[in-house]
C-alpha cells in the first residue's frame, strides 16, 4: 500500500507482530462477551490463566524424557509467575515427574501451601539462613550457589538438624577449546553472577566432603542465560565429566540439572518478525519513519550510516522452542565426547531436571486491558495514542524485550469507517511520559474505541505480575483462572482455584 495520507510520514502495509495462539488459549479469545464480562466484573487490567494448559506443557516435557528414556524431573521455575491456580495444578501432577524450583523463602511456602512435598521441591538461587532453614527442615534439595551458602547451610543443619541434607552444586565458568584437541583458544561461558566457577569446584568438593555428615551431594547444575544450543550442551558434557570427577573423590551425585531457558516462540508468522526487525534497521539509519516512539532504536545506533549495537530484543520468533529446544539439546552431540547428550546421560545412569519457567507457562495466560481513551498522536502522522487501563508494570512483555501485538476485542460490532489498519503507541495508566505499554508503533487492524479490550496474549512468563506495582494507588491486576466445561467458561479467582474435579464429574 502506498502513503495514504499524501505529504506525511508514509504508512506502509502495516508491520504486524500478530501473536501465536494455540488451542485453547485461541479459543478463549474468541469469546470476547465471557472476557468483557469478566473485566467489567473485575476490572482493568485482568489476568487470565488457563492451569490445564501448564499441565499440557509437562505433559510435553514429559514426552521428551520418554523419547529419550531419561528419568529426572521437570521442576517449575515459580519466579516466572506468582499464581497459586498454576502451582496447585501442578502439584496434581504425577509426584516423580514434576516438582518446583523455588527461589525466595515466599515461594517456598507458597509450593508447601499448594500441596508439593519438601521432596518434589528444589531451593535455587542466593539463599538467606531462614530459606536454608525451611528448605533443609522440609527435606528440599538445596541447589547451592556458592561455597558460602554450603558453609552457612551446613552450619545451620549441625546446629538445628534434622539431619542430611541433599544437595546440588551449581557450576558456571565453563570453558571449551575453540580450537581441535583443545589446542585452540579456550573460550569461557558467558559470565554469570551465579553458581561456583567450575576452576574453582575442587575446593567445593573437598568442602563436600568435609561436611559429608550434613549434606549429600545428590547432582550438579547449571543455569545459562543464553539461547545457544551449543553453548547448553558443553555445559552439560563438562558435568557429565565434573560427576566423573565427584566419583573419584568418593561422592556419588546422580543427577545433572540444566536449569531453564527453553524459551517460548511469541510469534505467529517468521515473516512477519523479519520485516520488522529489517524495517527497526532502516529506520535506525533514516531510511524509513522511526517505528518507535521518540524513535528509540532498542539498543541500535545509527554510527555514520552503519547500524551498531545489538537490539536488546527476544527472539520472538523461534522455529524450536520449549520441549522442541530440549529434544534438540539432548540429540546434540557433546562436543568432546562425540556422543548425544542424552546418550551421556543414559550411559551413566544419570537422572536429568530441567527447571523451565517461561516455556512451561507457554500459551497459558492472557493480559487484558480496557481502552480509556484514544486521541490523535500528531495530526501529519496518522498515527494515535491509546491509553490503556494498565501500566507497564502490569504487562511487562516489553520490558523483557518480547514484542508482539495484542489481539483487539471490540465491545459490540465496529463501525463502518472504522476498518483501516493503523499505527498506535499504547500508553499507561500512570501520570508518566515513560509509561508506554509498548514503545514501538503497533499495528492493529483498525482504530480501538473506548471501551474495547485488547488483550496481550501469552503473559503467562514474567509478563503479568513480575513487575506489578501499587504506584499511584492504580489497582493491581485480578487473576483468574478459567477452564472450558462443555460449551462454556467457567471461572474463579486465581487463590480459589484447587485441581478439583466434581465427585462424578470427569476431568476438564
Ligand atoms: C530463572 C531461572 C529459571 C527459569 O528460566 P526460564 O528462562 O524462565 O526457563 C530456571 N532456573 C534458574 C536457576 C533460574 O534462575
Amino acid at each position: 500500500m502506498a502513503d495514504r495520507h499524501g505529504e506525511g510520514p508514509y504508512v506502509d502495509t502495516p508491520l504486524y507482530l500478530r501473536p501465536r495462539a494455540d488451542p485453547p488459549l485461541a479459543s478463549l479469545l474468541e469469546d470476547q462477551t465471557f472476557l468483557h464480562a469478566l473485566v467489567d466484573a473485575l476490572g482493568s487490567p485482568l489476568n487470565v490463566l488457563l492451569p490445564e494448559a501448564v499441565a499440557g506443557n509437562a505433559a510435553r516435557f514429559r514426552a521428551v524424557y520418554r523419547r529419550h528414556h531419561l528419568a529426572g524431573r521437570v521442576y517449575f521455575a515459580h519466579k516466572a509467575n506468582r499464581s497459586s491456580a498454576l502451582v496447585r495444578r501442578l502439584a496434581a501432577e504425577d509426584v516423580a515427574a514434576v516438582g518446583v524450583d523455588v527461589a525466595s523463602l515466599e515461594e517456598l511456602r507458597h509450593a508447601l501451601s499448594c500441596g508439593f512435598t519438601g521432596s518434589r521441591i528444589m531451593a535455587t538461587g542466593p539463599k538467606d539462613a531462614e530459606f536454608l532453614w525451611l528448605a533443609a527442615r522440609v527435606g528440599a534439595t538445596v541447589n547451592l550457589d556458592s561455597p558460602g551458602e554450603l558453609e552457612q547451610l551446613a552450619g545451620l543443619v549441625r546446629r538445628h538438624g534434622p539431619g542430611r541434607v541433599d544437595v546440588l552444586v551449581r557450576l558456571s565458568g565453563f570453558e571449551s577449546a575453540a580450537g581441535h584437541g583443545g589446542a585452540g583458544t579456550r573460550m569461557l561461558s558467558r559470565r554469570s553472577r551465579f553458581g561456583t566457577p567450575l576452576r574453582e569446584a575442587q575446593t567445593l568438593l573437598s568442602a563436600l566432603h568435609q561436611h559429608a555428615d550434613v549434606v549429600e551431594l545428590t547432582g550438579v547444575a547449571y543455569h545459562l542465560d543464553t539461547t545457544g544450543v551449543e553453548e547448553k550442551a558443553r555445559a552439560l558434557e563438562q558435568c557429565v565429566l565434573f560427576m566423573d570427577d565427584c566419583r573419584a573423590r568418593g561422592l556419588a551425585p546422580r543427577a545433572v540439572d540444566i536449569g531453564g531457558g527453553f524459551g517460548v516462540g511469541y510469534l505467529a508468522e517468521a515473516g512477519e518478525w523479519e520485516r520488522w526487525t529489517t524495517a527497526l534497521s532502516e529506520a535506525v539509519l533514516g531510511g524509513r519513519p522511526p517505528l518507535t516512539w521518540r524513535g528509540h532504536g532498542y539498543g541500535l545506533r545509527n554510527e555514520g550510516g552503519t547500524v551498531r549495537g545489538t537490539a536488546a530484543l527476544y527472539p520472538a520468533h523461534r522455529p524450536t522452542a520449549g520441549p522442541g529446544y530440549l529434544d534438540e539439546l539432548l540429540s546434540l552431540p557433546a562436543p568432546v565426547l562425540g556422543r548425544p547428550t542424552a546418550t551421556l546421560l543414559l550411559e551413566h545412569l544419570h537422572d536429568l531436571h530441567i527447571e523451565p519457567g517461561r516455556s512451561l507457562v507457554d500459551q497459558c495466560g492472557l493480559s487484558l486491558a480496557r481502552v480509556l481513551d484514544v486521541r490523535p498522536a500528531d495530526p501529519e502522522s496518522g498515527q494515535y495514542l491509546v491509553r490503556l487501563g494498565m501500566n507497564a508494570g502490569d504487562m511487562s512483555l516489553e520490558e523483557h524485550g518480547v514484542l508482539v501485538d495484542p489481539v483487539l476485542l471490540s465491545r459490540g460490532e465496529p463501525e463502518k469507517g472504522d476498518r483501516e489498519p493503523v499505527g498506535v503507541f499504547l500508553t499507561g495508566n500512570l501520570c508518566l511520559e515513560a509509561d508506554l505499554i509498548t514503545r514501538r508503533l503497533v499495528h492493529l487492524p483498525r482504530l480501538p474505541r473506548v471501551g474495547d479490550l485488547l488483550a496481550f496474549v501469552n503473559t503467562a512468563g514474567y509478563a503479568m505480575d513480575f513487575h506489578a506495582h501499587r504506584a499511584q494507588r492504580q489497582p493491581l491486576a485480578r487473576t483468574v483462572a478459567v477452564e472450558r466445561r462443555g460449551e462454556s467458561w467457567q471461572w474463579c479467582l486465581d487463590e480459589d482455584y484447587w485441581p478439583i474435579t466434581p465427585p462424578g464429574g470427569t476431568p476438564a
